[in-house]
């Protein structure tokens, strides 16, 4: 009844056939006694011609941008064809329209590229969808979903649904709570991950579990995060490190080839988290460029010769000393680099400043302390670097966690400059061997220089080559020690990320399956016995009934998408997201409840 056709179907092959189609008016251009429309809809554009006839009853039933209407009409060749458009190559003379509904004019263009600030293109997000730009993102986002469950369909994968309305899991944020009406003064908390869910279902049997599932985390918003967000959520029973690596890589594989074409290295490059710090200052390396980062001295011990007296102050007195080598950069000019000091200077990176040394295409080494550096001590780091004529080296010195996180954003930003970071490029890789446990600062225990919390979550098994290091000595870090001298700081786990790009888009680990285990990893963490039992009585005593070995990962589905379409706002790919308030915009959420319902929920505000 409303159309024969879609705005995106038309042919040069259809000239001559009477069709109709139904759809929004995306441009109107009125030529004389013609008027041209171009009529959008999801799966393309269509121009149509009102010609003479038509026009004048164009003025008594007027038509406009973003109007529903449905015409029919001839389909003839065009005289000047659009090779722009997959349709371009006719119009439609339309002998009959109708309005099907009229629209008010837009708050901004609905075209590919738009006028509209971020905000209002969220409170109209029903009108931002209609791009043909975010409707390319969401049918990604949909082949990207359909390919993961045909591959670990494949593989024997089953997908099951946890619920939303659980107790608390830890994966290091905030939960997101919901107060219960019929357990008063009780709540329930929504899943940071469906994490001990899966776990037992391998005690139920299921071997391999996926799910595509929402999971909730109340963080600050900085950077590209939506308080939901949605997983590929996967465990195994029966496996070791190196089947979940396998098999995972090849849904990668399967993935980036079926939505993007794009054939990914077979098998993924691995390298240790030890290695990934060193060599590149985080353990999240982009590997599209190398530019690795050089360790002159690292907490006090030098690598590089002549770095450990140099009579410099700076160097001297700094923990730890890294270089990047830049190549072909020594012809930068002083303002360049006045601009690369202000930036390493910035309170998000924190530096004390930045030296270089250039090293001139005709031999000579110039750096920025020339009256403190000697030749010599400018050749050592020179070769140490195995920078070459033409290269500029840039030095940073401070702490050593400090300054390898400066390094490590400084490398990217030489990077991003010297235009090493194509969209067009993939490079991904598995970051393997974690450190079980993360010094924090925080909630020290009591008689203990700070605490160790998990660096992955408390169900990841440390090495078993490891085990003894955790279960024979306290966590308690003695005042005045340092903590990287503390047993738990050695202890590694079978813990692994699939870093793409210098995104992290995964990340696993084997799991603990043994009860008496379990808990020994609670007691490290600093939770008592009662709590432990408190907080996770349901798995512990579910370890009892026979868990097998097992172990997962997840991936975040929003920021693969993004990745496949070459963006790196997640917000993109997802239809309704949030602002970086953490608010939706068009619902106007959240909002206050009224005082009926409050009272319902046994809740009563504080000022
Ligand atoms: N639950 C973990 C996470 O959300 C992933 C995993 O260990 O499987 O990061």
């Amino acid at each position: 009844m409303y159309r024969t056709h879609t705005c995106g179907e038309l042919r040069l092959s259809d000239a001559g056939k009477e069709v109709m189609l139904a759809g929004w008016v995306q441009r109107i251009r009125k030529f004389g006694k013609m008027t041209f429309v171009d009529l959008r809809d999801r799966y393309g554009i269509t121009q149509l011609v009102f010609q003479e006839k038509l026009n004048a009853q164009l003025d008594a039933q007027p038509i406009n941008r973003e109007y529903v209407i449905q015409v029919s009409g001839k389909v003839v060749e065009r005289s000047s064809k659009n090779p722009q458009l997959p349709t371009g190559d006719i119009e439609l003379v339309v002998q009959h329209y109708e309005v099907l509904n009229p629209a008010k004019t837009p708050p901004f263009t609905i075209e590919e590229e738009t006028d509209g600030g971020e905000d209002l293109r969220m409170k109209y997000r029903f009108l931002d969808l209609r791009r043909p730009s975010l409707q390319r993102n969401l049918l990604l986002r949909y082949q990207a979903s359909r390919a993961v469950r045909e591959y670990l369909d494949q593989q024997g994968f089953v997908e099951i649904e946890t619920p939303f309305l659980i107790k608390s899991t830890p994966e290091g944020a905030r939960d997101f709570v919901v107060p219960s009406r019929m357990n008063p003064h009780q709540f329930y908390a929504l899943p940071q991950s469906p994490q001990t869910f899966k776990q037992l279902l391998m005690v139920s049997g299921f071997d391999r579990y996926y799910q595509l599932v929402r999971c909730f985390r109340d963080e600050d918003l900085r950077a590209d995060r939506q308080p939901e967000f949605t997983q590929i959520d996967c465990e195994m029973s029966f496996v070791t490190q190196e089947d979940v690596l396998q098999v995972f890589e090849g849904m990668m594989r399967y993935v980036f080839r079926k939505v993007a074409g794009i054939a990914l290295p077979d098998p993924f490059p691995r390298m240790s988290w030890d290695e990934a710090m060193w060599r590149y200052g985080n353990d999240k390396p982009d590997l599209r460029f190398d530019m690795p980062l050089h360790n002159l001295k690292v907490r006090n011990t030098s690598y590089c010769e002549g770095i450990a007296h140099t009579g410099f102050a700076v160097f001297d007195q700094a923990e730890t000393i890294l270089a990047l080598v830049v190549p072909d950069a020594a012809g930068y000019t002083r303002k360049q680099l006045d601009e690369l000091t202000a930036w390493v200077k910035r309170p998000q990176i924190g530096m004390q400043g930045l030296l270089y040394v250039r090293y001139q295409p005709d031999g000579l080494l110039k750096s920025s302390a020339d009256k403190y550096l000697s030749q010599q001590l400018l050749q050592q780091i020179q070769q140490f670097c195995g920078a070459q004529p033409g290269d500029l080296i840039l030095l940073l010195a401070g702490r050593e966690d400090k300054t390898r996180k400066a390094a490590a954003e400084l490398r990217l930003e030489m990077g991003s400059r010297l235009g090493l970071r194509s969209r067009e490029v993939f490079k991904p890789l598995w970051v393997v061997d974690f450190p079980l446990f993360e010094y924090s600062e925080e909630d020290a225990l009591p008689g203990s220089a700070g605490r160790w919390v998990a660096r992955h979550h408390p169900f990841t098994a440390p090495k078993p080559e490891h085990i003894p290091l955790m279960i024979n000595h306290s966590p308690i870090i003695p005042p005045g020690t340092d903590y990287q001298d503390h047993p738990f700081a050695q202890i590694k786990a079978n813990a692994y990320d699939m870093v793409i790009n210098g995104q992290e888009v995964g990340g696993g680990s084997i799991r603990i399956f043994r009860r008496d285990l379990q808990e020994k990893m609670f007691a490290a963490l600093g939770l008592s016995a009662e709590e432990a039992r408190q907080k996770f009585g349901f798995l512990l005593g579910a370890f009892e009934y026979g868990a097998p070995p097992h172990g997962g990962i997840a991936f975040g589905f929003d920021r693969l998408c993004a990745i496949l379409g070459g963006s790196d706002t997640i917000r993109d790919f997802i239809a309704f997201p949030k602002n970086n308030a953490g608010r939706d915009m068009m619902l106007d959420a959240p909002s206050p409840l009224d005082e009926a319902q409050l009272k319902e929920l046994h809740i009563c505000l504080r000022k």
